[in-house]
């Protein structure tokens, strides 16, 4: 099996890479989080002590960080990726990032002719230890078949969503979307529960009618209507509220970038702005009722 370099050990990195060592895959990682390495570590990897020394031996490297600021330091910066890895190297960065920063790190890549794909996910930390996560890859067909069997081992489903950068462009358009539907199903429930409409009676109606979409169907924010449903646990994330708004300004920003017209997204970051702001960053994103009961 490939031996891989893992960057980036948090809440997703960590089950992303121990799902790899399940499935025989040499992992060696690496964080400035010296904590999780050693998770890894603990897990049956090897763990790294610099970036360069995770990138040594290996024959495919997978990122995993914040955002893109640390995805062009890790890649570009003194030292980075594309100067620790040898020739032939694949290169994945599954980090949820600004579509232009991927475009520039893939062109770099490509132009010391490695080859690279973005590959954001969708599914949250259950997803990645289940090993159930939704790749949207962006790359070109070699680049993608050759990620293919490690982003098998680690996600359920996998989407070639075109070129550099396209598989963050389905991710922001998607994150988009719920971020919206999650803010007017909320809309709709307080609307209910002011017009006397019982809400088992709304989710009875609107999952099996027009007004159904997974926000309502499976991430329901009001509690006790769907099993899997955050609001069943006080709104402990899952997706935190911090998350889904930084999804929603990289849409934004993408927006602008494009002159696209997204008013509904735009009202969507400025509610989840007003939401972290008022101290609910770590709720998760289905926790906006809340707010919206509120404000
Ligand atoms: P996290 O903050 O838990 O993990 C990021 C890790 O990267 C941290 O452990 C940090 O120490 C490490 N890191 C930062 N800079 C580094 C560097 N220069 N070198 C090595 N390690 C470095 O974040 P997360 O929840 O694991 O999310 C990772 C990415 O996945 C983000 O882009 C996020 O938007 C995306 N994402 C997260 C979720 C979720 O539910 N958590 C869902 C979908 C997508």
């Amino acid at each position: 099996m490939a031996k891989v370099g893992f960057i980036g050990l948090g809440n997703m990195g960590l089950p992303m890479a121990q799902n790899l060592l399940k499935a025989d895959f040499a992992i060696t990682g690496f964080d400035l989080n010296a904590q999780a390495t050693e998770k890894l570590a603990a897990s049956g990897g090897r763990g790294a002590n610099s970036l360069a020394d995770a990138c040594k031996d290996a024959e495919v490297v997978i990122t995993m960080l914040p955002a893109g600021e640390q995805v062009r330091e890790v890649y570009l910066g003194d030292g980075g990726v594309l100067a620790a890895v040898a020739f032939g190297t694949l290169l994945i960065d599954s980090s949820t990032i600004d579509v232009k920063t991927a475009r520039d790190v893939a062109q770099a890549a490509q132009g010391q002719a490695f080859a690279m794909v973005d590959a954001p996910v969708s599914g949250g930390v259950a997803g990645a230890e289940a090993a159930t996560l939704t790749f949207m890859v962006g790359g070109d067909d070699d680049a993608f078949e050759r990620a293919r069997p490690l982003l098998e081992k680690m996600g359920k489903t996998i989407v070639h969503a075109g070129g550099p950068g396209n598989g963050q462009a389905a991710k922001i358009c998607n994150n988009m979307i719920l971020g919206a539907s999650m803010i007017v199903v909320s809309e709709a429930f307080l609307l209910a529960e002011k017009l006397g409409l019982d809400a088992q009676k709304l989710f009875d109606i609107s999952s099996k009618s027009s007004g159904q979409c997974w926000s309502m169907t499976s991430y329901c924010p009001v509690p006790g209507l769907v099993p899997t449903s955050p609001a069943n646990r006080d709104y402990k994330a899952g997706f935190t509220a911090a998350m889904m708004l930084k999804d929603l300004k990289l849409a934004q920003a993408a927006a602008r970038a494009t002159h696209a017209t997204t008013p509904l997204g735009a009202g969507a970051a400025a509610v989840y702005e007003r939401f972290v702001e008022s101290g609910d960053g770590s709720v998760d994103f289905s926790g906006i009722i809340r707010y919206l009961r509120g404000a």
